[in-house]
């Protein structure tokens, strides 16, 4: 089947024109495909971790299940998709429903596949949370197909699928990029064990008050507290009055110190994953229930939910540890665009507080969209700067 589609990385505007939306992980699961599987097979399948709808689109005609943790990948899925117009039948109509079921990674599979493909993430956690997700619902007769560059199909990740799946083995590498098989097993079909994930810990702010903290498996630092953060919570102080954003908030640590604080503050947490999303408020029901009211949960890239919304109080601070990568590209245009945001939501002298490895030049940055910046605290490796917005 011959297909030329154009796609995206969304946001579009923000993506560096060398960056393009597939790889040659996807380009190389595509051609096995088309080349080797039934096509009855691709009735019912189910795609994981699809980095910006390229799998999705292609495959858009099959109707997949397609099952991705990342807010900006579904986003890419549904631009891509319209872009491409899947969105419109043949006769010409607007099709009510997409060609494509979207669901998060928290979301459970209803439907046996017969075809699974995997984007292999970064995170091995979120791997063996979907693997095992997939063998509650796999069958010896379905097919498992993973892809990935050739260096991160390491020994550990052919384990897991050895683990959870079955006999596992891998093609030769094409443009750097293998595809890893997994034959399902009847014994590992009919009795998958249960996900250690979300996996929970204790942990003690500076103030003393006891957390406890659970996290799925995609969560950033999710077996313990990002030396970054544990800097930041020493020094960030919020009042009763404030409205704070916990920006990029992972499991939520820096927004639930902000609610063992005081009562009344506002916190609205705001991350990309939705398995961050749904651990940050796992965490304020079971540590702070009756604060709850005061919370939102935002899937969004960087602040662009919110800025679009037109129902949020004045922002008085944003606090932020940004990411420095997406998916393998490392990039610092999430912290920039993290930074122009904030600026955009925070009501006139309310501040951005940010903590950040020294050579990422997050100083630079501030000073240039803020015009000024203060230095709140520093070690050897940290800093944690301040930028009031004028
Ligand atoms: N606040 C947590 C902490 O301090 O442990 C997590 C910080 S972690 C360095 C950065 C977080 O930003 C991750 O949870 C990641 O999912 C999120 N993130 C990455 N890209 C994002 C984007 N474009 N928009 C919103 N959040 C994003």
């Amino acid at each position: 089947r011959d297909q030329t589609l154009q796609l995206i990385r969304y946001p579009a505007k923000s993506q560096h024109v060398s960056l393009q939306a597939w790889d040659s992980a996807d380009e190389l699961l595509i051609d096995y495909i088309i080349e080797s599987v039934e096509p009855e097979r691709l009735q019912r399948m189910v795609v994981f971790n699809d980095d910006f709808g390229a799998l999705g689109c292609w495959f858009a005609h099959c109707n997949p299940v397609w099952v991705s943790d990342s807010w900006i990948a579904h986003r890419s899925l549904h631009e891509n998709l319209a872009a491409n117009a899947h969105a419109v039948s043949l006769s010409g109509e607007k099709l009510v429903q997409q060609p494509v079921t979207a669901i998060t990674s928290v979301a459970a599979l209803t439907d046996t596949p017969s075809l699974a493909i995997i984007k292999i993430p970064r995170t091995l956690s979120l791997l063996e949370h979907q693997l095992i997700a997939l063998m509650q619902v796999a069958t010896p007769e379905t097919i498992v197909i993973a892809a990935a560059k050739a260096k991160s199909i390491t020994r550990n990740v052919l384990q897991l699928f050895e683990k959870y799946v079955g006999p596992t083995s891998t093609s030769l590498a094409r443009k750097k990029s293998r595809l890893v098989f997994a034959l399902p097993t009847d014994a590992k079909c009919t009795s998958p064990p249960p996900s250690p994930y979300p996996s929970v810990w204790q942990h003690t702010l500076p103030d003393g008050t006891g957390l406890r903290l659970s996290n799925h498996a995609n969560v950033f630092s999710s077996q313990s507290i990002d030396i970054g953060a544990r800097i930041m919570l020493e020094h960030m102080h919020v009042e009763a009055s404030d409205h704070v954003v916990d920006l990029g908030c992972g499991n939520g640590i820096l927004g639930l110190h902000a609610l063992s604080q005081t009562n009344g503050v506002k916190v609205c947490f705001v991350d990309e994953s939705f398995m961050a999303l749904a651990s940050a408020k796992q965490n304020v029901e079971d540590n702070f229930p009756l604060q709850l009211a005061n919370c939102q949960f935002i899937a969004s890239n960087c602040l662009e939910e919110l800025i679009n919304s037109q129902d949020t109080s004045p922002v008085t601070k944003v606090i932020c540890n940004p990411p420095f990568h997406q998916q393998n590209a490392i990039t610092d245009h999430i912290a920039w665009q993290m930074f122009q945001d904030a600026r955009d939501i925070l009501a006139r002298g309310g501040n951005l507080l940010v903590v950040g490895n020294r050579h990422l030049d997050y100083h630079g940055k501030l000073k240039r969209i803020y015009g000024g910046v203060k230095l709140i605290a520093s070690n050897q490796k940290f800093v944690i700067l301040s930028a009031v917005k004028r």
